[in-house]
């Protein structure tokens, strides 16, 4: 909204500006009119130099850019008028700079103000400009050289001057050139459009150099007419004007955003010597044909001897990158490459094909921790002496970190990286001195191959990818003992398929997906159903529902058994609340993983569960696994003797696979014997199994406990199991393992609860 008044101020005071500079043209040209014209110009110079200063205080943005415009128009400025003043005339003339030199070597100072208003603008745009007052620096010389030996000679000759108030003379157009010529570079790297404010700018100052220019050629060209040089100077007043003017709409242009400021690099960083080169060196070699002044040759000389310092700057810049990039990419310890330099390499070779090995040491740490740190490096370091010493050709040997190497074959296939692998192993597996000790490591070492892209199978990860492959492999390799492993893509894939289904197991089980179904238990005696056993299924979102052998091994891995054995004890507890509610009151078995066998807080959990649930805790069995027992039989005694307590039962599951002692279940005080069903498959037809089965229910009896059979699958087992004393049976036979909603239908079905003896009991 304020923009638009704003914009019509600027163009009255533009349109006034204009009419005021051609009014002291017009004045300068009447007889008599210079003093008025001089006055008229000097007010002009004064808004333009208030006007720069007012946006410079204005800010923010640009602040500096334009304090630095204000201070090199004002030097300027009062340059001009002391000029003026002391010699009343407007227009200057040869003899005037001869008395005044030393104010006219001030004017010169006036650009470094400019120059230093133009770096402020491209820093702008640009991260890091380097030496830019050398740069500066080198292109005044040598335009200064180039003046000089154009119009020095001329000047003299023609108006017989001293050497100090020519060499001003001279000096100026070269400062005009360089601040032009900065600018319109300045443009031409970031684009006119990007940045008005740089565009304008480069105007002004190319109007000034022009202005200059035909100046020095006005007091050079002394044999021009009077009249002819007066209107010259006039001229060249108004354009000077016109530069200031320009000036002012620069500063009044908003900066531009930049998002990302760009960083100089290639040849830009060197285009102040590769432009003052060439030139200083013509300029020395038209002096062996056409002698030039002397001043010419010293700066031309001087240029040369400034290009040579800028070069020495860039190239000592460069030793210290390339000594910085070195120590980026080398591992102190060993002056191996490093994981950095590694992955250089590697992006180097994607695309031809490359075997990687990826060693890592087996008991490094035990040498690190018994005899220090100090020896563990030697002992690095003298691995690293023995790898490379096997090193083939082309190959980079790198220490990744810890007792960690990596080697590179680029070219080669997975057959000569296994070879390389084998030597390897066998270097590492003779024993190592160190310091008076004999040391025995060994290695496990993964190796991967790629075909490279001509093989059809690059690989989509790249680089990365192929270091993944071998660590893979190298892991396998730990796993397995030590030794080579190749990778392999299958095992890869079916261990990535675990991590995934193991992070769906850990999100299903937050989100309810584990059921339990129920598979009945029935008194062999009488039929009734006495029992249930809840078994976990999951139901998975894709997969459908899963038995416990697809999830089971991962959930004990991976530590879940936790909240797995919480969910299904939940819902068991739970569902038998249920089923005594609707007159079933039947026992309830649920299984107990290792791990949670192994949790000391396992009995006060379940007992807190029974209660919240309004459950009888004697109405719950925890089956165990006869092998979970005896995998730390103090512990799982004390467990067992912690869950009696809460009032709960167990039971051995899995009865005959494991190797639990007679000793030993004596002293657990289980309620019963769960006789695994390898063991009731056999008894129809095998004496033997029989014979055992029979044992086994003495023994069961004999200690206080029930022996039930699982598995039972058909009726001539079930009669066999009778005679052998068993007291109940589960399997197939009479039920599969079904949801909790199917269960008291099934109950109604087979177990009508009008059975005889509890109507004459009634
Ligand atoms: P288990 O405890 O021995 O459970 C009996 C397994 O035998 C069940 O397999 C059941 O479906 C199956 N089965 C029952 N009757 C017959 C039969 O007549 N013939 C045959 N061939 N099989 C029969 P399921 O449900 O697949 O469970 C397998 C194992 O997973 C269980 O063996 C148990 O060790 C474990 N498991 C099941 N649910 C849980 C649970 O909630 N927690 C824990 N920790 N483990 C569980
Ligand atoms: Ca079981
Ligand atoms: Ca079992």
């Amino acid at each position: 909204m304020r923009a638009a008044p704003r914009r019509g101020t600027g163009a009255v005071l533009a349109a006034a500006f204009t009419l005021a500079t051609a009014a002291s043209a017009v004045l300068a040209l009447l007889p008599g009119g210079a003093a008025a014209a001089g006055a008229v110009q000097a007010a002009l110079w004064v808004a333009v130099v208030a006007a720069l200063v007012a946006r410079a205080v204005r800010g923010p943005g640009g602040r500096r850019v334009w304090a630095a415009f204000a201070v090199g128009t004002g030097v300027l400025v009062l340059a001009r008028l002391r000029l003026y003043t002391a010699t009343g005339s407007a227009v200057v003339d040869p003899a005037a700079l001869d008395r005044h030199g030393p104010l006219v070597l001030v004017t010169l100072a006036g650009y470094a103000a400019f120059y230093a208003g133009q770096v402020a603008l491209l820093r702008d745009h640009f991260r890091r400009l380097r030496d830019p007052w050398l740069d500066g620096a080198l292109g005044v010389v040598l335009l200064a050289a180039v003046c000089s030996a154009l119009f020095l000679e001329p000047l003299q000759r023609a108006t017989g001057t001293g050497a100090a108030a020519s060499a001003a003379a001279v000096g100026r157009p070269s400062l005009d050139v360089l601040v032009a010529v900065l600018a319109l570079t300045a443009c031409a790297l970031v684009g006119r459009r990007v940045d008005r404010r740089l565009a304008l700018v480069a105007a002004a100052l190319s109007v000034l150099t022009l202005a200059d220019v035909t100046d020095l050629v006005r007091l050079a060209g002394a044999a021009s007419p009077a009249g002819a040089t007066h209107r010259l100077s006039v001229a060249v007043d108004v354009a000077r004007l016109a530069a200031g003017a320009l000036l002012v709409a620069a500063s009044r242009q908003p900066a531009p955003v930049v998002a990302r400021r760009r960083s100089l690099r290639g040849w830009p960083v060197l285009m102040a010597p590769l432009a003052v080169l060439p030139g200083s060196v013509a300029l020395l070699l038209v002096d062996q044909h056409r002698e030039l002044p002397t001043a010419a040759v010293v700066l031309a000389f001087a240029a040369v001897g400034g290009v040579t310092l800028k070069v020495v700057l860039v190239f000592a810049e460069l030793l210290r990158l390339l000594d910085s990039h070195r120590e980026a990419v080398t591992d102190e310890l060993t002056g191996l490459a490093n994981r950095r330099g590694l992955l250089q390499r590697l992006e180097r070779t994607t695309g031809q094909g490359a075997g990687l090995l990826l060693v890592d040491l087996d008991r490094f740490k035990d040498v690190n921790d018994t005899f220090g740190h100090h020896r563990g490096d030697d002992l690095l370091r003298a691995v690293a002496a023995r790898l490379t010493a096997r090193l083939p050709d082309g190959a980079l040997l790198a220490r990744l970190g810890g007792d960690e190497f990596a080697l590179l074959l680029p070219g080669a296939g997975a057959g000569r990286a296994r070879r390389t692998a084998d030597a390897f192993l066998t270097a590492l597996t003779e024993p190592f001195e160190l310091g008076g000790l004999t040391v025995h490591l060994g290695a496990s070492i993964g190796v991967t191959a790629s075909t490279g892209a001509a093989g059809g199978d690059a690989l989509p990860g790249g680089d990365v990818e192929l270091l993944r492959q071998a660590d893979t492999a190298m892991y396998v390799a730990k796993r397995t003992g030590g030794g080579v492993a190749v990778y392999d893509e299958a095992v890869d894939r079916a261990s990535r398929e675990r991590l995934v289904l193991l992070e769906e197991l850990r999100a299903g089980i937050a989100a309810g997906q584990l059921v339990a179904h129920y598979q009945p238990q029935l008194e062999v005696r009488t039929g009734r159903v006495v029992g249930v056993e809840a078994l976990v299924r999951w139901q998975h979102p894709r997969r459908g529902l899963l038995l416990p052998a697809v999830f089971l091994d991962l959930a004990e891995e991976r530590g879940l058994t936790g909240p797995l054995t919480e969910a299904v004890l939940r819902q068991a507890v739970a569902e038998a609340v249920r089923w005594h509610r609707a007159g079933r009151p039947l026992r309830i078995a649920v299984n107990l993983a290792t791990g949670s066998l192994l949790d000391p807080g396992l009995a006060g959990f379940v007992q807190r569960v029974v209660a919240e649930a309004g459950l009888d805790p004697a109405a719950l069995l925890l089956e165990i696994t006869e092998t979970t027992l005896m995998r730390d039989p103090e512990r799982s005694r004390r467990t067992v003797a912690e869950l009696l307590a809460v009032g709960a039962g167990v039971s051995i599951d899995d009865y005959g696979t494991g190797y639990s002692s007679l000793a030993y279940l004596r002293d657990l005080p289980a309620a019963e014997l769960k006789l695994d069903r390898t063991f009731t498959a056999r008894v129809a037809h095998d004496e033997r199994s029989a014979a055992i089965v029979a044992g086994t229910a003495d023994l069961a009896h004999s200690l206080g406990m029930r022996l039930l059979a699982e598995g039972v699958e058909d009726a001539t087992t079930l009669h066999r199991l009778r005679e052998l004393g068993v007291d109940e049976t589960q399997g197939y036979h009479h039920a599969r393992p079904m949801p909790a909603a199917e269960l008291l239908a099934w109950l109604e079905r087979h177990a009508p609860r009008s059975l005889p003896s509890v109507v004459l009991q009634g």
